[in-house]
């Protein structure tokens, strides 16, 4: 006689451990954890944007280094993918490279230089490009991303610090980028106000596969290593 099965067990799902959804993708200060590093109030002198007011001037807080730790070296990771469409203009690092396609951004779609921003960023512990220029604001609409990037250098030098050295690495099937690498690389050095021989650009192929191999995309890694003033 065969036995009656068992119940079947019921995994018990512990209550509470994921914590509820915020829709809000909106931030303050305090949740940031922005670490000044400088000892002096940090004041813009401009804003770019409602973000950029709020962290650098919300008065939620002032941006003092009372409780900043102050390191000699910050270092910070910046990533980009834009998808290439036929019909925009090919952007990347300020200069227009001839192709059948370009990027379909809200702003110019420069690849190169947000990935940099981001990095920047990154390494002063700032929210990301999106969060600070949101692409959902008409100011940005097809805006030169030099502006972002005089942007976050001036956060930079406001912190209390200077470009070490940048190493960018393009992806990209075609075109080829070595023909204008030195335009870029001059004109990225020139946005960042620093030394073209600390400023590195390097760029591949994807082997012809996934979307960045079959040209319906482009991305860009960079690291940036800063120095304290
Ligand atoms: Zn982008």
């Amino acid at each position: 006689m065969a036995m009656a099965a068992p119940p079947p067990r019921v995994p018990q799902v512990p209550q509470n451990v994921f914590p509820p959804s915020t829709k809000s993708h909106s931030f303050s200060l305090s949740q940031l954890s922005i670490q000044p590093v400088r000892t002096k109030t940090i004041v813009a002198r401009h804003s770019v944007s409602a973000a950029t007011t709020s962290a650098l001037e919300g008065g939620q807080a002032p941006l003092s280094a009372t409780s900043a730790k102050v390191l000699p070296f910050r270092v910070g990771h910046g990533f980009d993918l834009h998808r290439l469409e036929p019909g925009y203009p090919l952007i990347i690092g300020g200069i227009n490279i001839p192709h059948d396609r370009g990027c379909e951004a809200h702003s110019d779609g420069d690849v190169l230089l947000h990935c940099v921003v981001d990095a920047i960023l990154g390494a002063l512990g700032l929210p990301d490009i999106g969060q600070i220029f949101p692409d959902n604001d008409p100011k940005w609409k097809g805006a030169p991303s030099s502006v972002f990037i005089k942007e976050a250098v001036r956060l930079m030098q406001e912190t209390g610090y200077e470009l070490g050295n940048l190493d960018a690495t393009l992806i990209l099937q075609r075109p080829k980028v070595s023909p204008h690498k030195e335009a870029i690389k001059a004109n990225l050095s020139a946005l960042l106000g620093a030394d073209p021989s600390v400023v590195n650009l390097k760029a591949k192929t994807h082997e012809n596969v996934d979307s960045l191999g079959e040209n319906r995309s482009i991305a860009a890694h960079t690291v940036v290593l800063l120095m304290r003033r």
